[in-house]
């Protein structure tokens, strides 16, 4: 008898197996509404999952920026795509520093004028397995969630205004789900809080990560109905996708030819330093979702959550 294990892994190398063939289908010229002047950002691209969205848009031929905390890391990073033919560029960037995103945004400004496509990838992990240490919470909570809405906010008034729509896209992941499988909020009135999203505020994303840390700090966590596993980390992947929401909300307000789509997109659990390397899937296979959201020729699609090129809950 073949147990639900079996049956999921199956399922997911099927779907895995679609996507390779899907992403070896090119955009017909209908389908393209980008050109080599169409400008993407990648945060955390030095490695990883962030590495391979940089790779995989500049080889839908636009040109993408390779931002990195590291200059000297992006810089190797950025030469590789560089020597492959990319048409990649590079520029520092730390999300947990303002005066790194001022300073950003300027260059921007100035070598570009604008941008088409952010894609919010950094993000750290200090969870390995079954070890759940909530001991870097205030790292995991300030770079995955206030990192991530600052380059957000100071990136906006720099997305170009265009027919097609700019794009955001937000790397989070099934752990920061509200139901299903993998999510083991037990908090209710978290849960309820999350998933109105009628009513659903930055005020309340932020209050609900304020509580959070003020129980670790008391030492009151477990107790809160959080996740169990890879608690920090979940808490902080689930307020980024509530702010996606809270965000594409926002973002429809704005007349015609000024929209910005938000959504974000889990990778999968992947092969790259954040999970030591014990993911199942390639990081190529990781960013797939990530490249095709940001290139979507739909343009009306905003505030959802994808995984496989479909749409999931939050
Ligand atoms: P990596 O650890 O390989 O990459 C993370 C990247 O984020 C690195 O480039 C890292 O830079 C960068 N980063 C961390 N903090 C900052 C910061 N303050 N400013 C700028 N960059 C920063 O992991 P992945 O490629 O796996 O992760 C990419 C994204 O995918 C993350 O958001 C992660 O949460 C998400 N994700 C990953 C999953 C997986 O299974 N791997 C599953 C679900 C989601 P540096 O090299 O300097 O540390």
């Amino acid at each position: 008898m073949v147990g639900n294990k079996e049956k999921s892994k199956e399922k997911r190398d099927k779907r895995l197996q679609e996507i390779s063939l899907l992403r070896t289908i090119p955009y017909s010229d209908h389908q393209r509404w980008w050109t080599s002047e169409t400008v993407a950002v990648v945060t955390g691209a030095n490695r990883g999952i962030g590495f391979e969205m940089v790779r995989q848009l500049a080889g839908h031929g636009l040109t993408v920026i390779l931002t990195s905390r590291d200059e000297n890391v992006g810089v190797e990073a950025a030469k590789i795509l560089q020597e492959g033919g990319f048409n990649v560029d590079f520029h520092r960037l730390d999300i947990l520093d303002s005066s790194s995103i001022q300073e950003f945004c300027k260059w921007i400004k100035e070598k570009y004028g604008l941008i088409d496509v952010l894609i919010n990838n950094a993000g750290v992990n200090y969870n390995v397995g079954s070890d759940n240490s909530v001991e870097f919470s205030h790292m995991v909570i300030s770079t995955n969630y206030y990192g991530t809405k600052n380059i957000i906010k100071a990136m906006i008034p720099l997305m170009r205004h265009a027919s097609q729509g700019a794009r955001i896209v937000n790397v989070t992941s099934r752990l920061g789900r509200l139901k299903g499988r993998h999510s083991k909020l037990e908090n209710e009135a978290v849960r309820a809080k999350l998933m109105d999203v009628d009513s659903l505020t930055e005020e309340i994303v932020d209050k609900t990560v304020s509580e959070f840390l003020k129980q670790v700090e008391e030492g009151t966590w477990e107790s809160g109905g959080w996740p169990h596993s890879f608690t920090d980390y979940s808490v902080s992947k689930m307020a980024v996708n509530a702010y996606t929401r809270i965000l594409a909300k926002e973002l429809s307000e704005r007349p015609e030819g000024e929209k910005i789509y938000a959504n974000c997109f889990c990778p999968g659990w992947v092969k790259t330093a954040m999970t030591g390397y014990a993911g199942n899937i390639s990081a190529e296979d990781g960013a797939d979702t990530g490249v095709w959201l940001a290139l979507l020729p739909d343009q009306a699609i905003t505030g959802k959550f994808f995984a496989e090129r479909r749409e999931i809950n939050f």
